[in-house]
Protein backbone atom coordinates (compact mmCIF):
# COMPACT_ATOMS: atom_id res chain seq x y z
CA UNK A 1 0.00 0.00 0.00
CA UNK A 2 1.15 3.37 -0.89
CA UNK A 3 0.88 6.00 1.99
CA UNK A 4 0.67 9.65 0.60
CA UNK A 5 2.52 12.05 3.22
CA UNK A 6 0.11 14.97 3.81
CA UNK A 7 2.47 18.25 3.83
CA UNK A 8 0.47 20.88 6.58
CA UNK A 9 -0.48 23.89 4.59
CA UNK A 10 1.99 26.51 5.47
CA UNK A 11 -0.42 29.32 6.40
CA UNK A 12 1.35 33.36 6.04
CA UNK A 13 -1.36 34.90 7.50
CA UNK A 14 -2.04 32.61 10.24
CA UNK A 15 1.85 33.07 11.09
CA UNK A 16 1.67 36.91 10.85
CA UNK A 17 -0.67 36.89 13.65
CA UNK A 18 2.46 35.35 15.63
CA UNK A 19 4.41 38.73 15.57
CA UNK A 20 2.72 41.67 17.35
CA UNK A 21 4.83 44.33 15.83
CA UNK A 22 3.62 43.08 12.33
CA UNK A 23 0.24 44.88 13.55
CA UNK A 24 1.81 48.43 14.23
CA UNK A 25 1.84 51.20 11.68
CA UNK A 26 4.63 53.25 10.28
CA UNK A 27 3.56 56.76 8.85
CA UNK A 28 0.24 56.32 9.09
CA UNK A 29 0.35 52.56 6.49
CA UNK A 30 0.95 49.24 7.84
CA UNK A 31 4.40 48.01 8.37
CA UNK A 32 5.75 46.00 5.47
CA UNK A 33 8.71 44.38 7.23
CA UNK A 34 11.60 43.97 4.10
CA UNK A 35 14.59 44.18 6.60
CA UNK A 36 15.04 40.62 7.90
CA UNK A 37 18.70 40.29 6.88
CA UNK A 38 19.44 42.56 9.37
CA UNK A 39 17.29 41.75 12.01
CA UNK A 40 14.33 39.13 12.23
CA UNK A 41 11.04 40.18 13.62
CA UNK A 42 10.09 38.28 17.30
CA UNK A 43 6.89 35.53 17.59
CA UNK A 44 4.81 36.40 20.80
CA UNK A 45 6.33 33.49 22.17
CA UNK A 46 9.74 34.47 22.37
CA UNK A 47 8.54 38.24 23.74
CA UNK A 48 6.37 36.27 26.41
CA UNK A 49 9.09 33.58 27.56
CA UNK A 50 11.09 36.82 28.32
CA UNK A 51 8.93 38.06 30.54
CA UNK A 52 8.18 34.63 32.13
CA UNK A 53 11.84 34.38 32.53
CA UNK A 54 12.19 37.59 34.67
CA UNK A 55 8.65 37.18 36.28
CA UNK A 56 9.18 33.60 36.98
CA UNK A 57 12.93 32.49 37.79
CA UNK A 58 15.52 35.08 37.22
CA UNK A 59 18.49 34.13 39.13
CA UNK A 60 22.49 33.62 38.34
CA UNK A 61 23.11 30.65 36.75
CA UNK A 62 26.08 27.57 37.61
CA UNK A 63 26.57 28.75 40.81
CA UNK A 64 23.59 28.44 43.45
CA UNK A 65 22.06 25.45 44.47
CA UNK A 66 18.71 26.90 45.28
CA UNK A 67 15.42 26.55 43.46
CA UNK A 68 15.68 29.43 40.87
CA UNK A 69 19.21 29.14 40.28
CA UNK A 70 18.69 25.57 39.18
CA UNK A 71 15.57 26.08 36.89
CA UNK A 72 17.40 28.97 35.11
CA UNK A 73 20.71 26.82 35.00
CA UNK A 74 18.49 24.21 33.25
CA UNK A 75 17.01 26.09 31.14
CA UNK A 76 20.60 28.12 29.65
CA UNK A 77 21.57 24.70 29.04
CA UNK A 78 18.31 23.51 27.35
CA UNK A 79 19.57 26.36 24.76
CA UNK A 80 22.87 24.37 24.45
CA UNK A 81 21.35 21.08 23.80
CA UNK A 82 18.37 22.60 21.22
CA UNK A 83 21.16 24.63 19.14
CA UNK A 84 23.22 21.92 19.15
CA UNK A 85 20.73 20.01 17.50
CA UNK A 86 19.41 22.75 15.29
CA UNK A 87 23.16 22.83 13.97
CA UNK A 88 24.23 18.94 14.32
CA UNK A 89 27.06 19.45 16.60
CA UNK A 90 28.45 16.09 17.64
CA UNK A 91 28.53 17.28 20.81
CA UNK A 92 27.02 20.27 23.82
CA UNK A 93 30.39 20.96 24.64
CA UNK A 94 30.88 22.48 21.09
CA UNK A 95 28.41 24.51 21.68
CA UNK A 96 29.55 27.65 23.25
CA UNK A 97 27.44 30.98 23.61
CA UNK A 98 28.47 34.45 22.83
CA UNK A 99 26.94 37.86 22.19
CA UNK A 100 26.88 37.14 18.42
CA UNK A 101 28.21 36.65 15.12
CA UNK A 102 31.04 39.36 15.35
CA UNK A 103 32.01 38.42 18.80
CA UNK A 104 32.62 34.77 17.56
CA UNK A 105 34.60 35.49 15.05
CA UNK A 106 36.31 37.79 17.20
CA UNK A 107 37.04 34.81 19.98
CA UNK A 108 38.39 32.80 17.16
CA UNK A 109 40.91 35.28 15.78
CA UNK A 110 42.01 36.40 19.44
CA UNK A 111 42.09 32.64 20.67
CA UNK A 112 43.00 30.33 17.89
CA UNK A 113 44.69 32.70 15.47
CA UNK A 114 46.61 34.16 18.22
CA UNK A 115 48.18 30.89 18.61
CA UNK A 116 48.21 29.49 15.25
CA UNK A 117 49.10 32.19 12.70
CA UNK A 118 52.60 33.57 12.35
CA UNK A 119 54.66 35.82 10.07
CA UNK A 120 54.26 35.18 6.69
CA UNK A 121 50.92 32.61 7.10
CA UNK A 122 48.03 33.34 5.10
CA UNK A 123 43.91 33.55 6.09
CA UNK A 124 41.96 33.53 2.95
CA UNK A 125 38.97 35.31 2.87
CA UNK A 126 36.05 36.28 0.48
CA UNK A 127 34.97 39.48 -1.52
CA UNK A 128 31.41 39.23 -0.20
CA UNK A 129 32.55 39.15 3.60
CA UNK A 130 30.72 41.05 6.16
CA UNK A 131 33.30 43.55 7.85
CA UNK A 132 32.56 41.11 11.32
CA UNK A 133 34.49 38.69 8.65
CA UNK A 134 37.21 41.19 7.44
CA UNK A 135 38.45 43.21 10.11
CA UNK A 136 39.09 40.81 13.00
CA UNK A 137 41.32 38.79 10.49
CA UNK A 138 43.25 41.84 9.01
CA UNK A 139 43.89 43.08 12.96
CA UNK A 140 45.22 39.56 13.79
CA UNK A 141 47.49 39.88 9.96
CA UNK A 142 48.90 42.89 10.87
CA UNK A 143 49.66 42.35 14.56
CA UNK A 144 51.29 38.87 13.52
CA UNK A 145 52.70 39.94 9.87
CA UNK A 146 50.48 37.34 7.88
CA UNK A 147 48.49 38.03 4.64
CA UNK A 148 45.15 38.07 4.01
CA UNK A 149 44.27 36.92 0.73
CA UNK A 150 41.15 37.40 -1.41
CA UNK A 151 38.90 35.51 -3.57
CA UNK A 152 37.23 37.10 -6.27
CA UNK A 153 33.50 37.37 -7.37
CA UNK A 154 32.59 37.06 -10.34
CA UNK A 155 29.78 39.69 -12.06
CA UNK A 156 26.82 37.69 -11.29
CA UNK A 157 27.58 37.72 -7.25
CA UNK A 158 29.39 33.96 -7.39
CA UNK A 159 32.66 33.51 -6.04
CA UNK A 160 35.66 32.58 -8.59
CA UNK A 161 36.28 28.88 -7.37
CA UNK A 162 39.43 28.64 -9.39
CA UNK A 163 41.00 31.49 -8.26
CA UNK A 164 40.20 30.14 -4.40
CA UNK A 165 42.02 26.66 -5.35
CA UNK A 166 44.95 28.64 -6.67
CA UNK A 167 44.92 30.74 -3.73
CA UNK A 168 45.25 27.42 -1.22
CA UNK A 169 48.97 27.11 -0.52
CA UNK A 170 51.06 25.13 2.84
CA UNK A 171 51.04 29.00 3.87
CA UNK A 172 46.77 29.34 4.45
CA UNK A 173 46.26 29.19 8.49
CA UNK A 174 42.57 29.26 7.96
CA UNK A 175 39.71 30.20 5.51
CA UNK A 176 36.79 32.51 7.11
CA UNK A 177 33.64 32.61 4.38
CA UNK A 178 30.44 33.31 4.44
CA UNK A 179 28.14 30.76 4.30
CA UNK A 180 25.25 33.03 2.23
CA UNK A 181 25.61 37.03 1.24
CA UNK A 182 23.80 39.33 3.57
CA UNK A 183 24.49 42.12 0.72
CA UNK A 184 23.70 39.81 -2.48
CA UNK A 185 22.10 36.33 -1.14
CA UNK A 186 24.77 33.99 -2.86
CA UNK A 187 24.76 30.92 -1.23
CA UNK A 188 28.59 29.59 -1.28
CA UNK A 189 29.41 25.73 -1.71
CA UNK A 190 30.79 25.99 1.73
CA UNK A 191 30.92 22.04 1.49
CA UNK A 192 33.31 21.91 -1.33
CA UNK A 193 35.61 24.87 0.11
CA UNK A 194 35.96 23.18 3.41
CA UNK A 195 37.35 19.72 1.72
CA UNK A 196 39.73 22.10 -0.21
CA UNK A 197 40.81 24.30 2.36
CA UNK A 198 41.18 20.68 4.62
CA UNK A 199 43.47 18.81 1.97
CA UNK A 200 45.80 22.21 1.96
CA UNK A 201 46.08 21.42 5.63
CA UNK A 202 44.28 25.01 6.55
CA UNK A 203 40.88 25.34 8.92
CA UNK A 204 37.73 26.78 8.20
CA UNK A 205 35.32 29.43 9.75
CA UNK A 206 31.87 29.70 8.19
CA UNK A 207 29.75 32.75 8.94
CA UNK A 208 26.40 31.29 9.21
CA UNK A 209 24.77 34.57 10.36
CA UNK A 210 22.60 35.08 6.75
CA UNK A 211 22.42 30.88 6.49
CA UNK A 212 21.31 29.48 9.37
CA UNK A 213 17.95 31.24 9.61
CA UNK A 214 17.26 29.79 5.61
CA UNK A 215 19.03 26.64 5.09
CA UNK A 216 19.35 23.05 7.12
CA UNK A 217 22.96 23.74 9.09
CA UNK A 218 25.06 20.37 9.46
CA UNK A 219 28.34 21.49 10.43
CA UNK A 220 29.60 17.70 11.04
CA UNK A 221 28.08 17.12 7.35
CA UNK A 222 29.95 20.46 6.40
CA UNK A 223 33.24 19.46 8.09
CA UNK A 224 33.87 23.35 9.35
CA UNK A 225 36.05 23.86 12.25
CA UNK A 226 34.06 26.68 13.67
CA UNK A 227 30.67 28.07 12.51
CA UNK A 228 29.11 31.40 13.71
CA UNK A 229 25.24 32.50 14.08
CA UNK A 230 23.74 35.12 15.78
CA UNK A 231 19.61 34.64 17.58
CA UNK A 232 18.41 38.25 16.49
CA UNK A 233 18.43 36.72 12.79
CA UNK A 234 16.65 33.60 13.79
CA UNK A 235 13.71 35.32 15.25
CA UNK A 236 14.86 35.24 18.75
CA UNK A 237 16.86 37.79 20.85
CA UNK A 238 19.83 40.13 20.55
CA UNK A 239 22.56 39.72 22.27
CA UNK A 240 23.60 36.03 22.26
CA UNK A 241 24.96 33.77 19.44
CA UNK A 242 26.59 30.72 18.87
CA UNK A 243 30.03 29.86 18.34
CA UNK A 244 30.43 26.12 17.54
CA UNK A 245 33.87 24.61 17.27
CA UNK A 246 35.44 21.03 16.90
CA UNK A 247 35.99 19.99 20.13
CA UNK A 248 39.47 18.79 19.67
CA UNK A 249 40.14 22.19 18.23
CA UNK A 250 38.75 24.45 21.06
CA UNK A 251 39.94 22.14 23.36
CA UNK A 252 43.53 23.20 22.09
CA UNK A 253 43.13 26.84 22.19
CA UNK A 254 44.26 29.75 24.77
CA UNK A 255 41.29 31.05 26.38
CA UNK A 256 39.54 34.35 25.79
CA UNK A 257 38.34 36.40 28.60
CA UNK A 258 39.44 35.59 32.40
CA UNK A 259 37.09 35.57 34.90
CA UNK A 260 34.01 33.76 36.43
CA UNK A 261 32.65 30.63 35.55
CA UNK A 262 35.87 30.23 33.29
CA UNK A 263 38.20 28.67 35.89
CA UNK A 264 38.11 25.46 37.69
CA UNK A 265 40.47 26.94 40.30
CA UNK A 266 42.36 29.88 41.24
CA UNK A 267 45.01 30.77 43.58
CA UNK A 268 47.50 33.80 42.89
CA UNK A 269 50.45 31.95 41.36
CA UNK A 270 48.12 29.68 39.09
CA UNK A 271 45.08 29.74 37.39
CA UNK A 272 43.13 26.45 35.99
CA UNK A 273 40.52 26.54 33.57
CA UNK A 274 36.92 25.19 33.37
CA UNK A 275 36.27 22.49 31.06
CA UNK A 276 34.39 23.14 27.61
CA UNK A 277 31.82 24.97 27.31
CA UNK A 278 32.62 26.97 29.99
CA UNK A 279 36.05 27.74 29.42
CA UNK A 280 35.16 30.24 27.27
CA UNK A 281 32.11 31.72 28.77
CA UNK A 282 33.46 33.98 31.41
CA UNK A 283 31.62 36.33 33.18
CA UNK A 284 27.36 36.14 33.81
CA UNK A 285 26.40 35.51 30.27
CA UNK A 286 23.26 37.13 28.97
CA UNK A 287 21.12 34.57 30.98
CA UNK A 288 17.75 35.85 30.16
CA UNK A 289 18.05 36.31 25.75
CA UNK A 290 20.24 32.54 26.10
CA UNK A 291 17.19 30.86 27.46
CA UNK A 292 14.70 32.85 25.08
CA UNK A 293 16.88 31.51 22.23
CA UNK A 294 15.42 28.32 22.72
CA UNK A 295 12.10 29.38 22.01
CA UNK A 296 13.19 30.64 19.36
CA UNK A 297 14.72 27.92 17.84
CA UNK A 298 12.04 25.83 18.47
CA UNK A 299 9.64 28.08 16.95
CA UNK A 300 10.98 27.70 13.53
CA UNK A 301 10.87 24.12 13.96
CA UNK A 302 7.38 23.91 14.80
CA UNK A 303 6.70 26.16 11.98
CA UNK A 304 8.62 23.53 9.62
CA UNK A 305 12.33 24.65 7.89
CA UNK A 306 11.34 23.17 4.73
CA UNK A 307 8.12 24.75 4.38
CA UNK A 308 9.84 28.12 5.47
CA UNK A 309 12.15 27.65 2.99
CA UNK A 310 9.90 26.54 0.11
CA UNK A 311 7.78 29.89 1.12
CA UNK A 312 10.78 31.91 1.31
CA UNK A 313 11.83 30.49 -2.68
CA UNK A 314 8.49 31.54 -3.90
CA UNK A 315 8.55 35.52 -2.45
CA UNK A 316 12.11 35.22 -3.90
CA UNK A 317 11.30 34.57 -7.28
CA UNK A 318 7.91 36.62 -7.09
CA UNK A 319 10.32 39.19 -6.49
CA UNK A 320 13.02 39.08 -8.48
CA UNK A 321 10.46 38.85 -11.30
CA UNK A 322 8.35 41.49 -10.66
CA UNK A 323 11.48 43.93 -9.71
CA UNK A 324 12.66 42.89 -13.06
CA UNK A 325 9.87 44.76 -15.02
CA UNK A 326 11.23 48.10 -13.32
CA UNK A 327 12.83 50.20 -16.09
CA UNK A 328 16.09 51.36 -15.15
CA UNK A 329 16.47 48.52 -11.89
CA UNK A 330 19.12 46.24 -11.81
CA UNK A 331 19.65 43.35 -9.57
CA UNK A 332 22.95 42.97 -8.08
CA UNK A 333 23.50 39.70 -6.85
CA UNK A 334 22.12 37.03 -9.79
CA UNK A 335 23.93 33.53 -8.20
CA UNK A 336 22.16 30.68 -9.01
CA UNK A 337 21.43 29.21 -5.69
CA UNK A 338 20.16 32.19 -3.66
CA UNK A 339 18.28 33.30 -0.23
CA UNK A 340 15.28 35.13 0.18
CA UNK A 341 17.08 38.69 -0.62
CA UNK A 342 17.10 40.84 -3.60
CA UNK A 343 19.78 44.06 -3.97
CA UNK A 344 19.41 46.27 -6.21
CA UNK A 345 20.14 50.16 -8.03
CA UNK A 346 18.30 51.92 -10.10
CA UNK A 347 19.79 54.62 -12.67
CA UNK A 348 19.87 58.05 -11.45
CA UNK A 349 18.41 57.71 -8.27
CA UNK A 350 20.54 56.89 -4.53
CA UNK A 351 19.49 54.29 -2.99
CA UNK A 352 19.13 56.37 0.43
CA UNK A 353 16.02 58.45 -1.52
CA UNK A 354 14.60 55.71 -2.45
CA UNK A 355 14.75 54.39 1.67
CA UNK A 356 13.74 56.90 2.57
CA UNK A 357 10.33 57.24 0.40
CA UNK A 358 9.27 53.89 0.92
CA UNK A 359 9.69 54.83 4.74
CA UNK A 360 7.08 57.03 4.06
CA UNK A 361 4.99 53.95 2.81
CA UNK A 362 5.29 52.08 5.75
CA UNK A 363 8.19 49.63 3.99
CA UNK A 364 11.00 48.88 5.81
CA UNK A 365 14.08 48.46 3.59
CA UNK A 366 18.01 48.46 3.76
CA UNK A 367 19.91 50.75 1.87
CA UNK A 368 23.73 51.47 1.84
CA UNK A 369 26.86 49.15 2.35
CA UNK A 370 25.57 46.31 4.10
CA UNK A 371 28.54 46.15 5.88
CA UNK A 372 30.34 45.00 2.80
CA UNK A 373 32.23 48.02 1.53
CA UNK A 374 34.89 46.40 -0.56
CA UNK A 375 31.81 44.26 -2.34
CA UNK A 376 30.15 47.39 -3.31
CA UNK A 377 33.87 48.19 -4.52
CA UNK A 378 34.12 45.57 -6.88
CA UNK A 379 30.44 46.19 -8.29
CA UNK A 380 31.10 50.26 -8.60
CA UNK A 381 28.08 51.55 -6.60
CA UNK A 382 28.18 53.17 -3.08
CA UNK A 383 25.49 50.92 -2.14
CA UNK A 384 22.36 49.15 -3.05
CA UNK A 385 18.47 48.77 -1.79
CA UNK A 386 17.92 45.50 -0.23
CA UNK A 387 14.80 43.60 0.07
CA UNK A 388 14.90 40.97 2.25
CA UNK A 389 12.14 38.40 3.03
CA UNK A 390 11.48 36.34 6.16
CA UNK A 391 8.50 33.58 6.61
CA UNK A 392 5.94 35.62 7.22
CA UNK A 393 6.04 37.94 4.55
CA UNK A 394 3.55 37.69 1.73
CA UNK A 395 3.44 38.28 -2.59
CA UNK A 396 1.27 41.25 -1.17
CA UNK A 397 3.70 43.29 0.58
CA UNK A 398 5.97 42.53 -2.41
CA UNK A 399 3.25 44.14 -4.62
CA UNK A 400 3.62 46.99 -2.77
CA UNK A 401 7.02 47.39 -2.57
CA UNK A 402 7.09 47.34 -6.26
CA UNK A 403 4.14 50.09 -6.62
CA UNK A 404 6.14 52.26 -3.90
CA UNK A 405 9.51 52.24 -5.91
CA UNK A 406 7.61 53.02 -9.16
CA UNK A 407 6.28 56.15 -7.56
CA UNK A 408 9.38 57.07 -5.60
CA UNK A 409 11.63 57.00 -9.12
CA UNK A 410 8.48 59.46 -10.87
CA UNK A 411 9.34 61.33 -8.07
CA UNK A 412 13.15 61.63 -8.29
CA UNK A 413 13.48 61.21 -11.73
C1 LIG B 1 24.69 40.19 10.46
C2 LIG B 1 25.93 39.56 9.96
C3 LIG B 1 27.10 39.53 10.72
C4 LIG B 1 27.20 40.20 12.07
O1 LIG B 1 26.29 39.66 12.96
P1 LIG B 1 26.06 40.37 14.38
O2 LIG B 1 24.83 39.73 14.89
O3 LIG B 1 25.88 41.83 14.08
O4 LIG B 1 27.26 40.11 15.19
C5 LIG B 1 28.20 38.90 10.20
N1 LIG B 1 28.16 38.31 9.00
C6 LIG B 1 27.05 38.31 8.23
C7 LIG B 1 27.07 37.63 6.91
C8 LIG B 1 25.90 38.96 8.68
O5 LIG B 1 24.82 38.98 7.92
Amino acid sequence: MITIATIPVFDVYALRKQFPVLEREVKGKPLIYLDNAATSQKPAVVIDALVQYYTGYNANIHRGIHTLAEEATAAFEATRETAKHFIHAAGREEIIFTRGTTEGINLVAYTWGRANVGKGDEIIISAMEHHSNIVPWQILCEEKGAQLKVIPVDDAGELIMEAYEKLLSDKTRLVAITHVSNALGTVNPVKQMIRSAHKAGALVLVDGAQSTVHLDIDVQDMDCDFFVCSAHKLYGPTGVGVLYGKKHVLEAMPVFQGGGEMIKEVTFEKTTYNELPYKYEAGTPNIADTIVFKTALDFIEQTGKEQIRQHEHELLQYATAALETVPGLKIIGRAKEKTSLVSFVIDKVHPQDIGILLDNKGIAVRTGHHCAQPLMQRYGIPGTIRASFAAYNTKEEIDELLLGLEKSIKLLV
